[in-house]
């Protein structure tokens, strides 16, 4: 077995919707990032990452390259987990926080665990989304910012 951990934060900045676990949500404003600007995808990639001990995001899809700006991270997600697969592994269950004074994640996460799930290929209830303010302190409380943590498990495929 394999355990990995991911956090990433973005500024947010003008902008109508955020995206996040891959799930387009309406808000007063958008993120300011070099891909989508998802956090919590980003978070799950490093965790796995992490895992196989495959350095980080920022190394296997550099901000300086353009190829990658503005890109769904969704696609980020699913080349690190053909690096997964590569390593002789598979998920075993992933759990993350997603950091937020606004907007409200509750309504949106039974869709971003059913993304996460197939993206990951795993059950839905291998997949768990917990959303939290930090009660208006610190970047996050006072909205110039969102943030995510994940933790996931491995396992060997030919378990
Ligand atoms: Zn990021």
């Amino acid at each position: 077995m394999r355990i990995g951990h991911g956090f990433d934060a973005h500024r947010l900045c003008e902008g109508d919707h955020i995206i996040i676990g891959g799930v387009r949500i309406p808000h007063t404003h958008g993120m300011l990032a070099h891909s989508d600007g998802d956090v919590l995808i980003h978070a799950i990639c490093d965790a796995l990452l992490g895992a196989i001990a495959h350095g980080d995001i920022g190394r296997l899809f550099p901000d300086t390259d353009p190829a990658f700006k503005g890109v769904d991270s969704t696609l980020l997600l699913e080349k690190v987990m053909q690096e997964v697969a590569a390593q002789g592994f598979r998920v075993g269950n992933l759990d993350a926080t997603v950091i937020a004074q606004a907007p409200r994640m509750q309504p949106h996460v039974a869709a971003m665990r059913e993304r996460i799930g197939r993206l990951l290929g795993v059950q839905v209830d291998e997949v768990n989304v917990k959303a939290t303010t930090t009660e208006k302190m610190g970047y996050t409380g006072r909205g110039e910012g969102i943030a995510a943590h994940a933790v996931v498990l491995l396992l060997p495929c030919d378990d």
